[in-house]
């Protein structure tokens, strides 16, 4: 053990994704592999651009010099993006933009600017993103953890509500998803008010990382709300995981603050060039989004076809399931197997938070979790 490394270190397993590793060289020799446990886009981004983007690599970008620490030009295509998408009369200003090397790096600067050295926790209500607990836990701040309702997932507000009032650790974030991930709800207009109702001395963060695929933001009430921050990211709908471009809307001053702390070039000139042409193309990109919601509710349809299935309809890009009726240690083990089957055959899907998550792929993609799933499930029940 190298002892200058912090105690607590050890406790912590570092982030595994994609763990396709872990397929038999046998199934990944002969088959292609089937992406379905992030939620990326099945689409690669269009030839066209990716020629644009080398063109701008070979022309603009110059690779001895440091990208545009400010992001100055990205921050003004996004507050014109947003303002555009959510019809708003007062225009979202790059004042009220950070961005982020994909939002995960936005949830470890909120968390430094709000919680960390003090004694601060934050709220989460599981299952949902696990980035915000995995990221607080590694900085030393508290997680108090609440639950939601085990038929449509909606937030124990009662718990959430006392859990606020709890006077040893103070809850300085409140982190939710919009729509949730792995449960694929929206907030309910009662979840969205008793947001509305909590103190301004508690942030409130709405990551809306599926908000492309569902349409449903808040970014029209941030005007109103000062302790409000929206989350987005051009991981999912936009195709462009691989950059890792994420940005916070929020009050300019937590804004500043955010940027007080992040690293100073945090976002290499590649990626801020790709999201540039991604906005500027963003008709195109977004045009496949009616695709894989029809995608999405033939999926959905096909697995409710199951008596055995529990299945939950979904606001974004990926389904929610599990088997019914089963105690929770056998549904743990039905489940870690049934992911293991899948992944036999070459599906990678998620066994999170109790169920499944599966993320909409492309139509062959589909096609094939529908069979294989079927295999698994006739041996099942
Ligand atoms: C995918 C996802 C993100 C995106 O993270 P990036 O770091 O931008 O890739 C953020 N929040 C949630 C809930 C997600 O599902």
């Amino acid at each position: 053990m190298l002892r200058f490394i912090r105690s607590d270190i050890a406790k912590f397993t570092a982030y595994k994704p994609h763990p396709a590793s872990d397929i038999p060289e046998s199934v990944a020799s002969s088959l292609a592999v089937d992406h379905l446990d992030t939620n990326e886009s099945p689409f690669d981004l269009p030839t066209q651009l990716k020629e644009k983007l080398a063109w701008t690599y070979q022309q603009l970008i110059e690779a001895n010099r440091y990208p545009d620490g400010g992001h100055e030009k990205l921050k003004e295509a996004i507050a014109e993006y947003v303002t555009e998408s959510a019809a708003l009369e007062i225009p979202v200003t790059a004042a009220q933009i950070s961005v982020g090397n994909g939002s995960d790096e936005l949830i470890r600067s909120v968390l430094i600017a709000t919680c960390l050295g003090t004694e601060g926790s934050i709220l989460v209500a599981n299952p949902t993103f696990s980035m915000y607990s995995i990221l607080a836990q590694t900085l030393g701040i508290g997680v108090v953890e609440v639950e939601r309702s085990p038929e449509n997932f909606e937030i124990d507000l009662e718990q959430a509500q006392a859990a606020l009032e709890l006077p040893e650790s103070p809850v300085k974030v409140v982190f939710v998803v919009h729509p949730n991930s792995p449960t694929a709800n929206a907030l309910t207009l009662r979840e969205l008010n008793w947001l509305r109702s909590l103190s301004e001395q508690i942030l409130v963060v709405i990551d809306e990382a599926y908000f492309e695929f569902s349409q449903t933001s808040v970014v029209q009430e941030l005007v109103q709300r000062p302790n409000w921050a929206v989350l987005r990211t051009f991981s999912k709908a936009f195709r462009l995981a691989a950059h890792r471009v994420g940005y916070c809307v929020a009050h300019p001053e937590l804004i500043a603050a955010l940027d007080k702390i992040r690293l100073p070039y945090n976002l290499p000139s590649f990626s801020q060039a790709a999201a540039q042409l991604a906005l500027i193309h963003r008709q195109l990109l977004l045009e496949s989004i009616p695709d894989t919601l029809a995608e999405r509710d033939k999926l959905f349809n096909a697995l409710s076809g199951y008596p055995n299935l529990q299945v939950w309809s979904s606001a974004a890009n990926f389904i929610y399931f599990r088997p019914r009726q089963q105690d929770k240690a056998s549904s743990y083990d039905t489940l870690t197997r049934i992911a293991g089957e899948m992944k036999a055959k070459g599906t990678l899907l998620r066994h999170t938070g109790g169920g499944l998550r599966l993320t909409v792929g492309s139509t062959e993609e589909n096609t094939r979790t529908l069979q294989r799933l079927e295999e698994i499930i006739a041996s099942y029940f």
